[in-house]
């Protein structure tokens, strides 16, 4: 088998050509962006909202990607098509580029641009009918004013801290709390509580603004649910019917225990299952087609 083909600024190579400097300050610093996109059935889903989420973390970091968002969104489908993927994980990266030692970025001339694309199926497999076993950390989401969770920097050591947390602590997923101890994501997704038959979910100001999450509001409110973007706190997290994260990678999976604690009765609830099924029906069947 051929080896897999990277978008490399402009060029597909093989994988193996695909690597940047030690300068790159992507690598020494983690000043860059990405996103992750999925690909279901020969479509890309929300292909536009993550291009402009792409730009959006770009834009805010002070830095110029050197293709329009149409030029992106093309790069990603013919990379897709180099690969012949019709069901995949799409990880589109630009980096600061090559600098010197400094932290200046005006040091680095221009980004460097990667387009990685792999086969994939589901995330978390078996556990979408058992639901997932979630902690809470002691590591707190990186503050707004400090670096904003809004933007999709490649610098992710505080997900990383989060994910070693729930690692050691034998959770599939860690919750994370802000400064003020609300709650505000897990590690890789976005939270939606459900209590009463209203659904609640953080406003995304000490998140992702996960685009998962912006399609599960608008698959429960088409559905006659009440969505709140309210604060939530441990309180309401204990003492909720049911529990999910939403992600790209993740879709909806439910969470059926926190710190050993039962989410209701502790299998995914009702309102969670017409989620998971919602997307498995608007994932197969909307998005931007990729062969035609
Ligand atoms: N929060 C974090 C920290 C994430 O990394 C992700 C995954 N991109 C999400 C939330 C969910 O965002 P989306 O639904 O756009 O994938």
């Amino acid at each position: 088998m051929s080896e897999v083909l990277v978008y490399y600024n402009g060029d597909y190579v093989p994988k193996s050509e695909a690597t940047t400097s030690v300068y790159d300050h992507g690598f020494l610093y983690g000043d860059g962006v990405f996103e992750g996109i999925r690909a279901y059935n020969g479509r890309v889903f929300k292909l536009k909202e993550h291009v402009d989420r792409l730009f959006d973390s770009a834009k805010a970091i002070a830095m110029e990607i050197p293709l329009s968002r149409e030029e992106m969104s093309q790069a990603i489908l013919e990379t897709l098509r180099k690969n012949n993927l019709s069901d995949a994980y799409i990880r589109p990266i630009v980096s600061r580029g090559v600098g010197d030692l400094g932290l200046d970025p005006r040091k680095c001339k221009t980004p460097n641009i990667f387009i990685i694309t792999q086969e994939w199926g589901a995330m978390y497999g078996d556990l979408y009918e058992v639901g997932l076993k979630a902690v809470m950390v002691a590591t707190r989401r990186n503050a707004p004013d400090a670096l904003s969770p809004n933007i999709k920097s490649l610098n992710y050591l505080n997900n990383i801290l989060a994910k070693i947390e729930a690692n050691a602590k034998g959770g599939d997923e860690a919750i994370f709390l802000d400064s003020n101890g609300y709650i505000c994501e897990g590690s890789g997704d976005n939270i939606f509580i459900i209590k009463n038959g209203k659904v609640y979910t953080p406003p995304t100001i000490s998140n992702l603004k996960g685009i998962t999450r912006a399609t599960a509001i608008e698959l429960l409110v088409e559905r006659g649910y009440e969505v709140l973007e309210v604060n939530v706190g441990f309180f309401d997290l204990f003492t909720a019917d049911e529990v999910f994260v939403t992600g790209t990678a993740a879709e909806a999976a439910p969470i059926t225990k926190v710190d050993g604690r039962l989410i209701g009765d502790g299998k995914p609830g009702p309102i969670t299952g017409e989620m998971v099924k919602a997307f498995e029906e608007i994932t197969g069947t909307t998005g931007t087609a990729i062969y035609e």
